[in-house]
């Protein structure tokens, strides 16, 4: 029996991990199936992590620390996915890909978000073949050639950033006239000379062939006008879907209580409407999605269970 068992391991997942094995907990087990790290492994920069500031150093290069830190005390990793958290009696059941179960006294639910598709002709058809969601693992395939980008938050601006640094000219379609953008990252990026701002505009298809992708038809959505531009890179990124699958019985009920949006509703405690279940970062209601606060909320859900445990004892 799992004292806890930690599920996603992004910034929330990590930090939970090192508070409840450094606090005293032995038998505590971080699933996680992909990078240990997170989202944040996948951005080309972060700089907004109080006392971390190197404008060199990308979100992998970043949770590099996190890692050997919180695996530090004892905390123990299975590379698995896990399909659903089911509460039997007064424990929780884990069952993982490939059939496995594990039995815990208390979860912590970390799993985050995954980047939203746009929707738009030929998105799916081109994914991996030109349509990226990923700047830092697929940029460099577009050295000196011009890329476009679609959105208007701070993924697509900061990716539109670093992608210019690499491309020749960064063409971000954004459907409004505002952005979504902080401040400072969206005046960045206008005072980058090769970074072309298409407001008012949607991706209406992406094109191409057996070899990829050749180019996009954007249309403006005031004239209706269609241009094309042909180019093989088109980065997508128009946020993000919560990743709450888990948490959902053999009938598709959600087991605790979650907003409309499909976010886990917790306490300042980050304890859910189910005693032993805790969520943390990016999934619970509110999230700011940022690494401090996934991080914050983290130790507060590992310190929480200690105390639960104590008071079960
Ligand atoms: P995540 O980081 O999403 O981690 C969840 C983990 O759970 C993942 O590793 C996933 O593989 C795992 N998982 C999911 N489902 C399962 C399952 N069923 N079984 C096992 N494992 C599972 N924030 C900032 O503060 N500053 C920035 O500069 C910044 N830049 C960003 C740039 C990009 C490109 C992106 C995408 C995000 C950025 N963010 C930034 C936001 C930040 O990364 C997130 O808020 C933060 O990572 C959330 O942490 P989390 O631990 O809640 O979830
Ligand atoms: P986001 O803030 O939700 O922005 C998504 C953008 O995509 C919006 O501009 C939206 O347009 C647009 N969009 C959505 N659906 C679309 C569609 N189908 N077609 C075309 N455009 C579409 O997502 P994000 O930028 O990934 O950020 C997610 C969270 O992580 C945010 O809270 C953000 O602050 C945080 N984050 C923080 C940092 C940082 O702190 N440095 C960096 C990255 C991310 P509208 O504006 O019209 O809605």
């Amino acid at each position: 029996m799992l004292d806890c068992a930690i599920i996603g391991g992004g910034p929330a997942g990590l930090t939970a991990g090192l508070y409840t094995t450094r606090g005293g907990l032995k038998n505590v087990s971080l699933f996680e199936m992909g990078v240990i790290g997170g989202q944040i492994t996948k951005s080309s920069e972060i700089e907004n992590y109080p006392g971390f500031f190197d404008a060199n150093k990308t979100g992998l290069d970043f949770m590099d620390a996190w890692e050997k830190q919180c695996f530090h005390f004892g905390l123990k990793h299975e590379r698995k996915k896990v399909l659903s958290v089911e509460k039997t009696g007064e424990h929780f059941t884990i069952s993982v890909e490939g059939g496995e179960t594990y039995e815990a006294l208390t979860v912590i639910t970390c799993t985050g978000s995954t980047p939203k598709r746009a929707g738009f002709e030929g998105e799916d058809d081109f994914f991996g073949r030109g349509v990226s969601t990923c700047a830092t693992c697929d940029g460099f395939f577009y050295k000196n050639k011009p890329v476009t980008v679609l959105g208007g938050g701070d993924t697509a601006l900061e990716e539109a950033f670093f992608l210019s640094n690499i491309c020749s000219d960064v063409y971000v379609v954004h459907r409004r006239d505002e952005f979504r953008a902080a401040p400072p990252t969206l005046d960045r990026a206008i005072r980058k000379s090769n970074i072309h701002l298409i407001t008012d505009s949607v991706i209406d298809e992406a094109y191409g062939g057996v070899m990829g992708l050749d180019g996009v038809k954007i249309k403006n959505t005031k004239t209706d006008t269609i241009t094309d531009m042909q180019n093989s890179g088109l980065f997508v990124f128009v946020g993000h879907n919560v990743n709450n699958s888990i948490l959902k019985d053999p009938q598709g009920n959600f087991i605790c209580d979650m907003s409309d949006r499909g976010q886990v509703i917790v306490n300042l405690s980050m304890h859910t409407s189910v005693k032993g279940l805790f969520c943390a970062g990016d999934l619970r209601i509110e999230a700011p999605k940022q690494v401090v606060s996934a991080a914050g909320d983290g130790s507060i859900a590992g310190l929480q269970v200690i105390s639960y445990l104590q008071e079960l004892a």
